[in-house]
This record gives C-alpha cells, sequence and structure tokens, in this order.
C-alpha cells in the first residue's frame, strides 16, 4: 500500500497524497476558520473533515496551523506551494481535502498560481458562491473549480447562476440535513463517485458537469 506523508515547507503543512485521492498533492485550512456558512442548512453538522480534525489532533493542527499562516502571513502561505510544485514537478495538485476559498485575494492567489505552472492541472471543491458569482472572474482551464451543491439556503439561491456559469458541479445525495425535494434536483446525468480517485478522473475534467457523492 503507498504511503504519504506531510511535507512542511515555510510551516505549511502539504499532503503528498492519501488514501481516496491516492498520490495527488494537497493543502487543506481548517475548516472552521475559511469556510462559508450557508444559511440555516449549513453545511458544518454533516462536515466529514470536522469529523475527521475531531479524531485525528495532528491533522486537525495542521489544518489550524495552515490558515494562521494564511492569515497572517499570506506570500509564506502561497510561497510555500509554489515551492512545492518548483521542486516536485506533480502533475495534479488538490486545493483543500479541508476548507473553502476564503475571500477573493485568496482565489486571486490560486488562478496566479495556475496561470505560472500551465503543466499542473489544479482542481477545487467549493461552497464559496458569493465569490464564483463574482462578474467577470478570470479561471485558467488548468483550474477546475468544481460548485458543490449544499441544500442549505445560499445553494437555493445561488444554482441558477452557478449553473448558467457553467461551473461543473458536485450534488451530495443521501444527506439526512436535505431538505424535501434537494433530491429531485439531482441531475440524472450525474456520474455517482465510485470512492478512490486512483482510476477515476471524473471530478478533473471541466467538462463533465456533474458528479454525485454519497454523503459521508
Ligand atoms: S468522482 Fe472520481 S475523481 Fe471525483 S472524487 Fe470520486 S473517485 Fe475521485
Amino acid at each position: 500500500m503507498a504511503s504519504y506523508k506531510v511535507i512542511k515547507i515555510n510551516g505549511v503543512a502539504i499532503s503528498t497524497g492519501n488514501t481516496k485521492l491516492g498520490a495527488i498533492p494537497s493543502v487543506s485550512l481548517a475548516p472552521w476558520l475559511s469556510c462559508h456558512r450557508n444559511g440555516p442548512r449549513d453545511c458544518t453538522r454533516a462536515c466529514y473533515a470536522r469529523k475527521l480534525a475531531r479524531l485525528r489532533k495532528n491533522v486537525s493542527n495542521s489544518w489550524e496551523s495552515n490558515a494562521n499562516i494564511w492569515a497572517n502571513n499570506p506570500s509564506c502561505y502561497f510561497d510555500a506551494i509554489r515551492k512545492f510544485l518548483y521542486t516536485t514537478n506533480v502533475p495534479r495538485f488538490r486545493w483543500h481535502v479541508a476548507g473553502d476559498i476564503p475571500d477573493i485575494a485568496y482565489f486571486n492567489n490560486m488562478r496566479d498560481i495556475a496561470e505560472s505552472f500551465g503543466d499542473v492541472h489544479f482542481l477545487t471543491f467549493t461552497k464559496s458562491y458569493n465569490i464564483m458569482a463574482l462578474p467577470d472572474l478570470a479561471i485558467p482551464k488548468n483550474l477546475t473549480i468544481r460548485v458543490s451543491a449544499w441544500p442549505g439556503l445560499q445553494w437555493t439561491l445561488n444554482k441558477g447562476v452557478m449553473l448558467k456559469r457553467g461551473y461543473p458541479i458536485a450534488w451530495v445525495s443521501q444527506l439526512k440535513e436535505a431538505g424535501a425535494g434537494y433530491t429531485d434536483t439531482i441531475p440524472s446525468d450525474a456520474v455517482a463517485c465510485p470512492g478512490c480517485c486512483d482510476n477515476c478522473d471524473r471530478c478533473w475534467a471541466n467538462d463533465a458537469q456533474h458528479v454525485v457523492f454519497k454523503a459521508h
């Protein structure tokens, strides 16, 4: 079985992979310091990352430390990711196994990094609908933004613009918190996540619009 590790650069913890992603490196932020709330039925209670953080203190500490480095010294945080990409030559990089895009300045750095590393394909999932709805948001082809449909108030309000902009969407099924009717809105052509990314590229394809995950 492949073994993965956490590399620290400028104090920023970057994971070289995990059992779900396979050998795809990632950087994460503590959800409680970076995610947006999505209205009355927000995602806090069902968040798998928060569950993992409660079980594994070292993981929780790394995510929290990354978020603090970003908040106090954003250049240090993004330089660490650039250094990692310069030195490892990886073909893919995943933003935020935990956490989300906290603000537009953060997104602009993600975009700049994607433009600097044209041979790397970047992927993130986001519920930062307010950022993704901004007009004239330039997104490089090698940065796939997959918007997570969440059955809270803000999704209902933002669904139309997210679909109109053509973002690939990640839906969630079998969610206890989902309100009546949410499941019916999952498109019939949404492809179910098989569970391990080693042999699946679905989420990375900009033209693959709908993927559906079971709540976990
Ligand atoms: S759909 Fe495929 S690429 Fe996306 S998370 Fe599931 S296994 Fe990974």
